[in-house]
């Protein structure tokens, strides 16, 4: 039998339904891959008897001609998302050890219909970062190399590394992630996989840790788009649970992957044709141009007047709500309490976040409650939401000349661990072509498209209009067909020979 390992959820879906192979033997290929991939560290938490337990129970379904649209496929949940009697941690120390006794809708949605979960994914701590090197279990690795640099290993992308990591590694099929500057685009571009950040009130949020809860929004990192589209299908939804979640109706987003691109307007921003841009990126963005066009979609120039103050902006926007969203982890009521003798409540307090947190955790929420005080409230958070209300309206005005926005996801290939760690500046600027996407809420999506001459994947980026996945996807299977993207990381060429 082929490697299962390899088969995209669509691909499996049709095997399945085909009695080709049951769930247990794909689970089971994906948790005996899963143990050969240990030290790629993508997982915090496996839970192999319980995915075969529910490999079980979905063979039963199926056979029962009761199959759900992801019946038997096996997923990771990023450990950010509420899972009920599995440990949840946000990869903190503060967590560690903290069981919910609920599901997070968006994960009971994918269970709902028949996916297997093979275990929880590791992120930066609290999803604050872009290298999954903030974790309080140790750093993901990123299953591909730097040819020129073999030795060295590279970071997935963050904050959704685990995740990104575990599907290019085919130890999962596909893999939630949130994104709330960037968290699921740029690791999907670092790792070679697709990911889309949905419409702001798409995916319930509700169950999800809380990082920026007017920034976050969840969605599927899978190795097509597809398969995208069907995870997207099952997350998706309102939820009376989440306020913010809209009572919108959700699309059959596979049904309208029709291919036909004739005649969409792809606008190109001007802006984010940065200074000092690589000019390998400058040139899978003109390659992803040139695709688009031979493809009769229209190009136009665009302009995104604000886009340099989106950094500055997220960057207070971002660490003011992360401040008061952390305020909850007080020792009492989840995971970690650190608790000498004599103690009064404030000492228990100030014990259990100083060890519960990690540096950066630590650095955004001071700033977020900078940020807030009463002196400088005026000066930067009130400023930090005009400037967000301006970008927002830039892409307002955008759509106006066109339907879809192109451009590079993130402003480098994979970088090597311990780089760029000296000065958390630089690690922000990861997020320059992502973050006025979050402060916007639209939806943007980021696929393969290409390698950079070190043989490492590099990914390009369409934006939509709010609500409009569904043109995304589509033209984002355009480039997919166009790119085709067939490179495999490091570890499973390997395994392959
Ligand atoms: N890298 C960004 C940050 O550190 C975005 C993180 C995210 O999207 N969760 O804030």
């Amino acid at each position: 039998m082929t490697d299962l390992t390899h088969l995209t959820i669509t691909e499996a879906l049709n095997g399945l339904e085909n009695k080709d192979f049951t769930s247990v033997e794909l689970t089971q290929a994906h948790i005996d891959a899963m143990a050969d991939a240990k030290h790629l560290n993508a997982y915090v938490t496996e839970t192999p008897e319980r995915a075969l337990e529910q490999a079980q129970q979905s063979d039963k379904r199926r056979s029962e001609g009761k199959a759900g649209i992801l019946d038997g496929i096996p997923l990771a949940i990023k450990d950010l998302f509420c899972t009920d009697g599995v440990q949840t941690t946000a990869s903190s120390h503060i967590l560690e050890g903290f069981v919910p006794t609920y599901e997070s809708t968006v994960s009971g949605n994918l269970l709902r219909d028949g996916a297997v979960m093979l275990g929880k994914t590791s992120l930066d701590e609290f999803a604050m970062g872009s290298s999954n090197t903030t974790s309080y279990f140790g750093d993901v690795i990123n299953p591909w190399k730097n040819k020129n640099r073999p030795d060295a290993n590279l970071v997935p992308g963050g904050s959704s590394g685990g995740s990104a990591s575990a599907v290019a590694a085919r130890i999962a099929m596909g893999a939630t992630g949130t994104d709330t500057g960037g968290s699921i685009r740029q690791p999907a571009s670092f790792c070679g996989i697709t990911g889309i950040k949905p419409t702001y009130g798409r995916c319930s949020r509700w169950g999800v840790v809380a990082f920026a809860s007017s920034l976050d929004q969840a969605g599927p990192m899978a190795r097509t788009i597809e398969d995208c589209a069907l995870m997207l299908k099952s997350m998706a939804g309102h939820d009376p649970k989440d306020s913010t979640s809209a009572p919108k109706d959700v699309p059959d987003f596979t049904a309208g992957l029709t291919d036909d691109i004739k005649g969409l307007r792809i606008g190109i921003p001007k802006e984010y044709r940065m200074e000092g841009m690589s000019e390998e990126i400058d040139k899978l963005w003109e390659q992803g141009i040139a695709w688009l066009k031979d493809a009769g979609a229209e190009i136009v120039d665009i302009s995104l007047p604000h886009t340099k103050y989106a950094l500055p902006a997220y960057y207070i926007i971002a660490p003011a709500e992360a401040s008061s969203n952390l305020a909850r982890y007080d020792g009492v009521r989840y995971g970690l309490r650190v608790c000498d003798d004599g103690d009064n409540l404030i000492d228990m307090y100030e014990k259990t976040r100083a060890e519960g947190f990690g540096d950066e955790v630590k650095r955004r929420i001071m700033i977020g409650t900078y940020v807030l005080s009463a002196g400088y409230y005026d000066a930067y958070y009130v400023k930090a939401q005009k400037i967000r209300r301006l970008i927002a309206q830039d892409f307002t005005n955008a759509y106006e000349q066109c339907d879809v926005i192109l451009t590079p996801t993130a402003p480098s290939e994979a970088f090597a661990i311990g780089e760029n760690e000296e000065d958390p500046l630089t690690m922000y600027l990861n997020d320059v072509y992502t973050v006025s996407i979050n402060l916007a809420g639209l939806p943007g999506l980021s696929i393969p498209a290409g390698l950079s001459k070190n043989g490492l994947p590099l990914g390009l980026q369409l934006v939509g209009k709010s609500w409009d996945e569904a043109t995304i996807l589509k033209v984002g299977q355009h480039i997919e067909k166009a790119a085709n993207f067939t490179a495999l990381p490091a570890i499973r060429t390997q395994k392959a020979a």
